[in-house]
């Protein structure tokens, strides 16, 4: 950050008094601007043993499969965010949301709430952010081809307690990765 969205003078980074990390500080008005985890608020639709996977149209990791998410928006819960992406991104519908995960990514100041939710239909299609959109069950998901390591995260939770009435909550600290042969 390199003015102030305050009042447009320049920034400087400091520590402020009594705080313990360095910010950006207007050097005109002293308006310290702290920078903060983003949350970011997602779905894994279910139908039958299959979920709803989406192809991202857009960068980054154009062309890889994600779970539909997005940025959560000022005044909105994260489950009706989650509910809100993943229609943006699929048009498909999902009920009954439940907390599949809290999923922490430090290393990109990112934090996922990603919830396991009921499609009311197979009914979905291809949207601006994604260029197709498909049912897959665990065999035929596309583990090499997943945009990022929280994607296949989520995927493997899932599966591994798909069949248990009463799922899991987790929360993990999701490390970099590299895509690997499954
Ligand atoms: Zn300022």
């Amino acid at each position: 950050m390199n003015y102030c969205n305050e009042c447009g003078a320049n920034t400087r980074q400091a520590i402020p008094d009594g705080d313990n990390r360095p910010r950006h500080i207007c050097s005109s008005c002293d308006t310290i601007h702290y920078q903060n985890p983003k949350v970011i608020a997602g779905v894994l639709p279910i139908w039958g043993d299959q979920v709803l996977l989406c192809r991202r149209e857009i960068e980054p990791r154009r062309g890889f499969w994600t779970l539909p998410a997005g940025f959560l928006e000022n005044g909105e819960s994260s489950v009706e965010g989650a509910i809100r992406e993943c229609y943006e991104e699929s048009l498909a519908m999902v009920e009954n949301c439940r907390l599949l995960g809290v999923f922490d990514i430090p290393y990109i100041d990112q934090v996922y709430i990603l919830y396991r939710g009921d499609l009311t239909a197979p009914q979905f299609a291809p949207t601006p952010e994604s260029s197709e959109v498909a049912l897959f069950n665990q065999a035929e998901v596309p583990w090499g081809e997943l945009a990022f390591p929280v994607v296949e995260m989520a995927l493997d939770l899932h599966f591994q307690q798909s069949e248990q009435p009463q799922p899991a909550s987790h929360h993990l600290v999701t490390r970099p990765w590299r895509p690997q042969a499954r």
